[in-house]
């Protein structure tokens, strides 16, 4: 036996004794899951050669899967054709989704800082008490909010909710935030204020059925390409508006590209309804029936007069008269965003702009209509309602009493163990760290090392923890290197468990493929940890992601979100995933269901609610020692977020370029001296990078582009914020660029 075989079987044993009393050996635990769909259990009509269908992992789109079987493990994969989201189509990421689980860095074993510096395999009862012992003597020492964690939204939604309940009820946290701050929040914040709840109110039905398709900061054509494949199948020839700098591959689709100066946004949106309201293109009723406050905004609005919108945006005023115009037209106009909204220090009343645009011509709750937000990660809407970070679960308010003791009397727990308070958001979290209020973090499932905004100041901020323990799949993930433990978690395709998509459909993820070495579901740490911290006995009813399932439904219920009228996983797989709400009771949910059909909104009066506030400038606008302005986004189908997972397939490598590039205007270019292809040095205020040069007319002049996936661009963003969500602004900073020296290396 070589020495890591003999260390991974110690590590197993160690594990599998302390898992035993609770689940059973490792080999039950991975025939016998309660939902019937785990490794060696497929569902019984099925023989081991079968295939069974899951959610893709990646991103929000919650496209379906078939995962072709042999022996009960998966052999491959192929988009699903009878799944109402994606029928039939998937993109490089959800074909790719299996290789990645092979890769070679893969966390198969706890690995512990020692002393010298560097991180040794330990085994499971190692890696549990050194994690209980040093966050509990920070709690003692600092109390116990110097204890905080970093989730995710890419687990299950039952291991969400067990990582939420266990960190604040069990083991007495207040706060604890998600990566979903960096893309959702903003969204979040937009609908609770607008319409008294996070909805999203459509279905992806609604791509189809437009005549009028309005784009705003999203790229769809490669963010959410199974999305574009529903707008190529609409038979209405909708006009398609992008609003967008850039011209991204969507906008080059359009039938209008509007390439707004970056940031202006509201200006052109209020701009927007500015004309519609003077040409008395609204719906007077609608307005008067379901909404409240607009004759404030009508007040608001009346100042952006076409003249200083076309100044503001660059967009000129017979062309904002033609886009208001086509809204009027359109039968069923359809409103989407994506992070060129929500990652902006203005977001929430950017997107409450195009929330009230759809609000005043009484484009909500009808087939092709709706103020759309497309989600990011396969499982953001999983963490807004049931991650239990900044709201209590079930979209509840931790302020609320009353909210405490519902949530208490469901989990058969003490209503002094909820939090009275919601936690602090993920930015000041991190100036908790600074501020040495914080000193121990529990980073689960992200990437901040790469993700975080400045990340210099972030990298520096996670140095100072006096404990840093990352939950990870991957053990090269740049957090993960800079964790004093590491706890290796099961993967997408090796556990079960719920994802919610963009268009609020509950989907199944299972068990189709083994954990390599010890690695563990992230479901089996909660539970871990949970006993190893003394607060078992809380969670004795948690004992599989169903059972939590059950238990999440019971938290929905009576809210906006309730799923009791889903009566388990099986009845998810049969149904092609169901869309919330789901009351009990409800006979035959119809596939594709819209929100707001009634005119009622979730506030307590029933109605809808207009939001504005005045444009603010940009923190850091060009300037004489840094003249451009920075965007970033996505770059291409075939890579995702910080790329810890979409790195490891061959395939997808060779479909995007693994080296940085910046997109320069030829102006730009030619004033500078660059050549295309060159090397050129990207510098902001924080720091500084290498790229090639691609030269090109995409971008306008005076502002370049970084794709978000390289692991340098956040050296160069500006730590700036939503005020409402919190959220940063990835994509407006200033930065200069100058050919790169032969040898040249950046700090
Ligand atoms: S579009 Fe999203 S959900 Fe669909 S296959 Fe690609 S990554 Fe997966």
């Amino acid at each position: 036996m070589s020495r890591i075989t003999a260390r991974l079987a110690g590590a197993r044993k160690g594990w599998d004794s302390l898992f035993r009393r609770h689940t059973g050996p490792l080999t039950e635990n991975l025939v016998r899951s309660p939902g019937g769909f785990g490794l060696g259990q497929v569902p019984a009509a099925q023989a081991p050669d079968a295939t069974t269908a899951m959610t893709c992992g990646f991103c929000s789109t919650g496209c379906s899967l078939t995962i072709h079987l042999k022996q009960g493990e998966a052999i491959g994969l192929s988009p699903n054709t009878e799944y109402p989201v994606n029928l039939g189509m998937a993109c490089p990421k959800g074909w790719e989704a299996l290789t990645v689980l092979k890769a070679a860095d893969r966390a198969t074993e706890p690995l512990l800082r020692d002393a010298t510096g560097r991180q040794r395999p330990v085994d499971w009862n190692t890696a549990l008490s050194v994690f209980c012992q040093r966050m509990k003597a920070i709690q003692q020492r600092h109390g116990n909010e110097a204890v905080a964690f970093l989730s995710t939204g890419q687990i299950a939604t039952e291991e969400m909710a067990f990582l939420g309940s266990l960190a604040k009820f069990g083991m007495g946290l207040v706060h604890g935030d998600g990566n979903t701050r960096q893309c959702m929040a903003t969204a979040a914040v937009a609908y609770k204020q607008a319409f008294g709840f996070d909805a999203p109110p459509y279905t992806y039905a609604d791509f189809e059925q437009s005549d009028v398709i309005v784009l705003v900061g999203s790229n769809l054509c490669i963010a959410h390409p199974i999305m574009w494949q529903r707008i190529c199948r609409n038979r209405h020839r909708p006009e398609i508006i992008v609003v967008d700098p850039r011209k991204t591959e969507t906008a080059m689709a359009a039938t209008l590209h509007l390439a707004l100066a970056p940031k202006s946004d509201l200006a052109l949106f209020y701009g927007l309804a500015h004309l519609l309201i003077r040409e008395g293109w609204i719906d007077a009723d609608f307005i008067a029936a379901h909404t409240t406050g607009f004759d404030a905004f009508r007040r608001h609005v009346s100042d952006f007069t076409p003249e200083r919108v076309a100044k503001a945006t660059g967009i000129d005023e017979a062309t904002l008269f033609r886009v208001a115009k086509l809204i009027h037209q359109g039968r069923s106009v359809s409103f989407w965003w994506t992070m060129g909204v929500n990652q902006s220090y203005e977001g929430v009343r950017a997107a409450q702009s195009l929330i009230n645009l759809a609000l005043m011509t009484g484009n909500i709750g009808r087939p092709g209509t709706g103020a759309n937000s497309i989600t990011g990660q396969c499982n953001a809407m999983g963490s807004r309602l049931f991650s239990n970070t900044t709201n209590l679960l079930g979209g509840r308010d931790f302020q609320n009493a009353e909210h405490r003791a519902d949530v208490a009397g469901i989990l058969g727990i003490d209503p002094r163990q909820i939090p009275d308070r919601p936690s602090w958001a993920y930015d000041q979290i991190i100036e908790g760290i600074l501020q040495e209020k914080i000193k121990g973090l529990w980073v689960i499932a992200t990437n901040p090392s790469h993700s975080w905004i400045n990340q210099n100041m972030l990298r520096d901020v996670l140095s100072r923890l006096d404990f840093l323990v990352v939950q990870d799949m991957y053990t090269t993930a740049e957090t993960a290197q800079q964790a004093h433990l590491v706890l290796p978690a099961a993967a997408w395709g090796e556990k079960e468990g719920t994802l919610i998509n963009s268009e609020r459909r509950l989907g199944l993820i299972k068990k189709v493929a083994r954990a390599p070495g010890a690695a563990l579901a992230d479901f089996s740490i909660f539970r871990l940890i949970a006993e190893a911290w003394g607060c078992g006995a809380m969670f004795s009813r948690w004992t599989s992601p169903e059972a939590v399932f059950q238990s999440l439904k019971e938290l929905s219920r009576g809210r906006p979100c309730d799923i009791t009228g889903i009566a388990d996983y099986r009845m998810l797989d049969e149904r092609g995933g169901i869309q919330w709400p789901c009351q009990e009771g409800t006979a035959d949910p119809a596939a594709e269901r819209r929100l707001f059909a009634d005119g009622a909104f979730y506030h307590e009066d029933g109605r809808a609610k207009f939001l504005f506030d005045a444009p603010r400038p940009q923190p850091e606008p060009p300037n004489d020692r840094y003249p451009l302005l920075l965007l970033t986004g996505r770059g291409t189908a075939s890579q995702w977020h910080t790329q810890t997972r979409t790195s490891k397939s061959a395939v997808l490598r060779g479909l995007y370029p693994t080296e940085i590039y910046l997109e320069i205007n030829p102006a730009d270019a030619r004033r500078l001296g660059i050549r295309p292809e060159q090397r050129v040095v990207v510098e902001s205020q924080r720091g500084a990078l290498l790229a090639k040069a691609f030269v090109t007319y995409t971008i306008r002049p005076g502002q370049v582009f970084l794709p978000m996936h390289y692991e340098a661009t956040n050296r160069l963003t500006l730590a700036h914020f939503d005020p409402h969500s919190r959220q940063p602004s990835y994509k407006n900073c200033a930065v200069r660029v100058r050919p790169a020296g032969t040898a040249e290396r950046v700090p």
